[in-house]
């Protein structure tokens, strides 16, 4: 449905999105999933066709978003980071101009708001002004006029920003219904709403992609990061001398320290978990002191984030090459394309 490829954005001399390719299969609900800062906004500005790219390609539906911008851009329902909501007009006659805007047939315009305003819920509210609607009403009239027009896929930039939490669950409630019926990509910084709403998940940190699969299979796939809570009968700080001939720990923190007792947890690198808890075994063993008890925990995707985006930001190697490179391969007048 959706294939970008190769995908660069440089603003002056910061790279935003680096060489991101993906793929967007019909009929799921997709989450792109990123720090503040890592990319998301400028490469959904660029799929819908908003933004131009420095180098790399955009097809929707076979359709080049540049090249085709007008079949492209049919195909997409787009809800940016900022709605251009107009505050002084009522969503019917919001929706009334956006349905011209984007050449609805005429005849078919009051059937079309009708159908979107049931979608989004907001029928009782068609004619009050949109400054005088709450944040998440707001929010429900720029998700309807991402709908006008039925696109096949409906595009979301951080749907839940700034809403209360009883907000928060109806638009993820809406998100799942259209779901139904479109193919969904929304983007988050929040990792749980992600994880409670898409199908599949995308990870970006600093402008490139660090993973991309279901939630399930992303926590199967890093499983190799196990936590170990464990319990001994001495201080925090022999505890740590003992760990010491235990390889792949990353980091220890020590959770209690009192009446020659400790409670530490434990981070690793291991692949197999019981490799890992065998070693402290033997380890605490060898120097006669008591475990009292351990606890390996799997990596919950929670940490899988942590781990991939911080990686990502020790290891920023975009060079000053690549950029050069990009910027030389740049196609064209580098001119911020109009979003109808
Ligand atoms: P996200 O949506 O994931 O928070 P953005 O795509 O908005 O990230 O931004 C990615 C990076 O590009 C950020 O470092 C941001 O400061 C920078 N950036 C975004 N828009 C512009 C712009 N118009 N000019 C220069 N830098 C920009
Ligand atoms: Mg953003």
């Amino acid at each position: 449905m959706i294939e970008v490829s190769h995908l660069t954005k440089v603003y002056g001399d910061h790279t935003a999105v680096y060489d991101l390719s993906f793929k967007i299969e019909k009929g799921q609900i997709y989450g792109f999933l990123g720090p503040n800062g890592a990319g998301k906004s400028t490469t959904m500005n660029i799929m819908t066709g908003c933004l131009s790219a420095t180098q790399g390609s955009v097809k929707i539906g076979g359709h080049d978003i540049f090249r085709d911008a007008m079949k492209a851009k049919q195909l997409i329902g787009y809800l940016p980071e900022l709605p251009p909501l107009y505050l002084d007009s009522t969503p019917q006659e919001y929706l009334q101009f956006v349905a011209e805007a984007k050449g609805v047939a005429k005849k078919d315009i009051p059937e079309q708001i009708e159908y979107v305003m049931e979608k989004t819920k907001i029928k009782h509210m068609r004619n009050r002004l949109i400054k005088h609607l709450s944040k998440g009403y707001r929010q429900r009239v720029g998700i309807a006029q991402a709908l006008i027009g039925h696109p096949e896929v409906i595009i979301l930039d951080e749907p839940t920003v700034g809403l209360d939490p009883m907000q928060i669950i109806e638009i993820r409630e809406l998100i799942r219904e259209l779901g139904k019926d479109h193919t969904v990509i929304l983007s988050s910084h929040i990792l749980s709403e992600v994880q409670a709403v898409c199908e599949v998940v995308l990870i970006i940190s600093k402008g490139k992609l660090v993973a991309c699969d279901t939630p399930e299979n992303l926590e199967k796939q890093f499983a190799g990061f196990v936590t170990v809570m464990l319990e001994a009968e001495t201080s925090a700080a022999k505890a740590q001398e003992i760990l010491q001939g235990v390889k792949g720990i990353t980091e220890t923190t020590v959770l209690q320290d009192e009446d020659g007792r400790c409670r530490l947890k434990l981070g690793s690198r291991y692949i197999v978990p019981d490799m890992f808890t065998s070693a402290i075994f033997k380890a605490f063993s060898k120097a006669g002191c008591t475990l009292l008890s351990m606890t390996p925990e799997r990596a919950s995707l929670e940490t899988i984030f942590i781990e991939l985006t911080q990686d990502a930001q020790e290891n920023r190697d975009v060079s000053e090459e690549e950029i050069q490179k990009a910027r030389q391969q740049s196609t064209g007048a580098e001119s911020e394309a109009v979003a109808e």
